[in-house]
């Protein structure tokens, strides 16, 4: 019940006009500390319920101390303009039945209408580090009065390089009582570096993600012999599974395209995403794919960073993600709202071994899948150490060109405990049903 938080009426009636009946775990863990006036470090994926984590404290600061705006009060930063755009909407939804208004600064926009919005002073601000930056230096922008800020998706705001960007914005926040950061993952150093310097004595909220990759999505995985093998089986289970909206994961922009252009020609309905395509296609791809139009993206994982689409269950990793946490990020856009998900990773002998730390750092068993008729010669490692790794796996340098460079394996490091960290469980959730494999 979002009752049991102390929030204002007005927040509640749109919580309940919303139809949101219980809280996540994310907000049952952040709401109340926030509230209190804490800063916070929470550790929470897409699709855990953070956004309304963070804003419904934040509006019912601004809402409980009503003063005559003369400058922007709360400012929320985010690393992508989809992202950005889907907070707006979750801002005003909140903000609906106050008198409390919310602008958008991100890049691919009209800066002189952006610069007219931010003369009329909204109380919130959302967007993107790059053309905050730009508003900043042009003199339209000024943060001396904002109480509360907000950065999502910090690590990935670390990521695409934003770092210094957001340590000037930060800086321009000079008086600000409540700082809040919130990550899909626990980061490197670069993010608890940056928390130190701008965090006030936080909190660190750390969501139990492993449970709910155990209880929302089942991963499988197959193994392949090479890209091509690896492209014979995306078709196969693209056109034999039942799903209602896929996302085809690859590590870089080179194989995405590729593979785009492979699905195309083989008549299927498919829209690419990657960094170095423009806003208006990536509106497009958004677009049709929440319409129903098209089923099926490839995607790296940057240019899918914020991406909220519903009925979302089928992901498939093309490529082995990076890092564990990264293969939750991945994950966790299925399953939603208690909806079930597949997840299946195509593994080559240059992937086994980042699988086998993958699955070790989550405490999970990938099942292992064979398609009939699409078997390869390769099985997996004839010899396993104890860590599942391939036996001897060391010696064989061959496997990479010179020059290439090794996939660093996912080697998950324990969060810096200089800051009180409660690890929030999401036991809480109903178990799903498992979804039967298409035939094969
Ligand atoms: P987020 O993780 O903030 O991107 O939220 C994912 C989705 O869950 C959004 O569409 C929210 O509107 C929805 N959502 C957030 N909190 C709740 C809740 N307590 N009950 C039902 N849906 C929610």
């Amino acid at each position: 019940m979002f009752a049991q938080f102390k929030l204002h009426e007005r927040l509640l009636k749109a919580v309940a006009e919303l139809g949101f009946a219980d809280p996540t775990p994310v907000q049952a863990a952040a709401i109340p500390p926030a509230l209190e006036g804490h800063d916070l470090r929470v550790t929470a994926q897409t699709g855990s319920g953070k956004t309304a984590a963070f804003v419904l404290p934040m509006l019912n600061r601004l809402i409980g101390d009503a003063q005559p705006r003369v400058d922007v009060r709360a400012l929320i930063l985010l690393p992508t303009r989809e992202l950005a755009q889907q907070t707006l909407k979750e801002v005003e939804r909140f903000a609906q039945f106050t008198f409390l208004k919310a602008g958008l600064i991100t890049g691919g926009e009209d800066f002189k209408v952006q610069a007219a919005m931010l003369r009329r002073v909204p109380d919130v601000l959302i967007g993107t580090p790059g053309r905050l930056i730009e508003h900043l230096d042009a003199g339209n922008l000024v943060l001396g009065d904002v109480e509360i800020l907000i950065l999502d998706e910090a690590d990935r705001m670390l990521d695409m390089g934003f770092a210094e960007n957001v340590m000037r914005l930060t800086e321009a926040c000079a008086r600000r009582q409540q700082t809040l950061l919130f990550s899909a993952t626990t980061g490197g150093a670069g993010l608890r570096e940056m928390s130190m310097r701008i965090l006030r004595e936080p909190q660190h909220l750390m969501l139990n993600r492993v449970s709910e990759l155990n209880e929302n999505v089942r991963q499988q995985i197959i193994t392949a012999d090479d890209p091509a093998h690896k492209e014979r089986l995306v078709h196969w289970l693209l056109a034999n599974e039942t799903y209602e909206k896929a996302i085809v994961f690859t590590n870089t922009r080179a194989q995405a395209d590729r593979l785009y252009g492979h699905l195309v020609a083989s008549g299927s309905k498919v829209f690419v995403l990657h960094g170095e395509k423009d806003q208006k296609e990536r509106k497009l791809a958004i677009e049709r794919l929440r319409q129903g139009g098209v089923k099926v993206l490839v995607a790296t994982d940057v240019a899918a960073r914020g991406l909220d689409v519903e009925g979302l269950d089928l992901v498939i990793n093309f490529d082995m993600p990076r890092s564990g946490d990264e293969y939750v990020h991945r994950i966790g856009r299925t399953g939603r709202a208690g909806g079930e998900g597949l997840a299946v990773s195509l593994i080559t002998h240059n992937d086994w071994n980042l699988m086998s730390s993958i699955e070790r750092y989550l405490k999970q068993h990938f099942e292992r899948r064979v398609i009939k008729g699409l078997k390869g010669s390769y099985q997996g490692p004839k010899q396993l150490k104890a860590s599942g790794k391939a036996a001897g796996a060391k010696k064989k340098k061959t496997d990479r060109k010179p020059g290439e460079k090794k996939a660093k394996a996912a080697r998950p490091k324990a969060p810096k405990r200089s800051e009180p960290t409660v690890v929030v469980s999401q036991d809480g959730l109903a178990p799903l049903r498992r979804r039967k494999p298409a035939a094969e």
